[in-house]
């Protein structure tokens, strides 16, 4: 059967080590969305491993590691870590399938992604210029390339044509850029699609014909629930579905399989980039956060904008994602804190909000209603059971899951492999 990790804020809450943490009981490991500007970062025998595609289970010797048909894939980057995964002594092949069914980032991709967000003027998303929601608007738009159309040299060369028989007219007349050459990509991309052969399967059959055999599943979303295309904070999202459902479409597997979800919830709240963020704090605490729980980007760098935990929120994606347990993380980050705020509500014109609302207009200038609890100063990342830790930290988890209506199973108390607390 199939379990589902899902983020459950705006992305990075940790879903990396929880999936580390989490891989060891389950014989595969399958991404379902999103592209390489996801970033987990896992810590392994003080060692620091960042993974934009790969499901992080190909850190363990006999795990099988699927990226499936939702997720884009741009062949640079997959090749790049493939090779700092080898370079690193972690085996891959045989350990890694990449759905057919997948569709490819190209450089134009990339390069219209850059541009068209410049053109945006005031509505600028602040993309990664990744090339990422570009390649699902070409999903969408019926020109995108497959990875089964990209490994196939007629098919590809001639998709590629029709592809950029667009593009260049975009370029040429539109954006007044260089126009790009089909044989050009032809021979650039040669190499890797040599390379990406060899991982390439029906992941749809094949995780199925697992799932019949009893095999366990472990579905890892990336990013996060208000990120999400069609329930996160639009425009300001991410062009997937991270949320649980994802999983079925973006891996091909019946919803009947989905035997559990767990939300990854950090013990406060960050966001990347541009878009409303209610509890941001704009003052010392936003940086002390920041700079203790080193609240930068994985993939780019950037720093990440902090906040109080959201409970308003994270019940919305306990809610949408149907999700059974929580798993906290990052709590260790708090310590210090004199006293700690909950949002556990909105008011806007003079009246209270108890749901997130999808008006960008309201969730942009809404006050939150905070609640207030007191901070704890005992270093808590190396406590080993729930019993122990302070009271103080207790009640912070016992508000939340309060105002949250859902369980916290397990609470992440440092970056390593080891630092998580079973809650029962
Ligand atoms: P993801 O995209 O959700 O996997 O999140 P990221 O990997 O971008 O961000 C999580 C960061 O926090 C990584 O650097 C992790 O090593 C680190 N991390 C994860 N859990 C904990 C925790 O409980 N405490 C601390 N201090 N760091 C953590």
């Amino acid at each position: 059967m199939v379990t589902v990790v899902v983020g459950t804020q705006w992305g990075d809450e940790g879903k990396g080590k929880v999936i580390d943490y989490l891989a060891e009981k389950f014989d595969i490991i399958a991404r379902y969305q999103g592209g390489a500007n996801a970033g987990h970062t896992v810590v392994v025998n003080k060692k620091k491993y960042i993974f934009h595609l790969i499901p992080s289970g190909i850190l363990y010797p006999k795990k099988i590691c699927v990226i499936g048909n939702g997720v884009v894939i741009d062949p640079v980057a997959l090749l790049e870590e493939i090779q700092y995964l080898k370079k690193n002594g972690i085996e891959v092949e045989s350990k890694l399938f990449i759905a057919e069914n997948a569709h490819v980032t190209l450089p134009y991709h990339k390069i219209l992604d850059k541009v068209e967000d410049k053109f945006r003027g005031k509505g600028q998303l602040g993309t990664t210029g990744r090339g990422i929601g570009t390649t699902y608007t070409d999903k969408f738009g019926r020109i995108g390339i497959r990875v089964i159309d990209f490994i196939d040299e007629d098919v590809f060369m001639e998709k590629l044509k029709i592809a950029l028989e667009l593009k260049n007219y975009l370029f040429r007349e539109y954006y007044k850029e260089e126009i790009l050459k089909p044989e050009k990509i032809f021979d650039e991309y040669k190499h890797y699609r040599k390379e990406i052969k060899k991982f390439v399967i029906n992941t749809a059959v094949f995780l199925n014909e697992k799932i019949e055999e009893g095999k366990k599943i472990l579905a890892e979303g990336a990013q996060g629930t208000f990120l999400d295309i069609d329930f996160g904070t639009y425009p300001y999202v991410t062009a997937s579905n991270p949320i649980s459902g994802g999983a079925c479409i973006g891996l091909g597997i019946s919803p009947k399989k989905i035997e559990k979800i767990i939300g990854v919830a950090k013990a406060y709240t960050t966001r990347v980039g541009m878009g409303p963020f209610p509890t941001e704090i704009k003052d010392d605490i936003g940086e002390k956060l920041r700079k203790i729980g080193n609240e930068f980007g994985a993939t780019t760098g950037r720093p990440r904008r902090c906040g109080w935990f959201d409970a308003t929120l994270v019940k919305f994606a306990c809610i949408v994602n149907g999700i059974d347990e929580i798993i906290l993380t990052k709590l260790d980050v708090l310590t210090g804190f004199e006293k700690i705020k909950i949002g556990v509500g909105y008011k806007y014109k003079g009246e209270i909000i108890n749901f997130y609302p999808f008006s960008s207009k309201i969730f942009s200038n809404c006050e939150v209603i905070y609640e207030e609890v007191e901070g704890w100063e005992d270093d808590i990342s190396d406590f080993k059971s729930y019993k122990e830790l302070p009271k103080n930290v207790k009640k912070y988890i016992e508000k939340i899951e309060e105002k949250i209506g859902i369980k916290i199973a397990k609470i992440s108390t440092g970056s390593a492999r080891g630092q998580i607390i079973e809650k029962n």
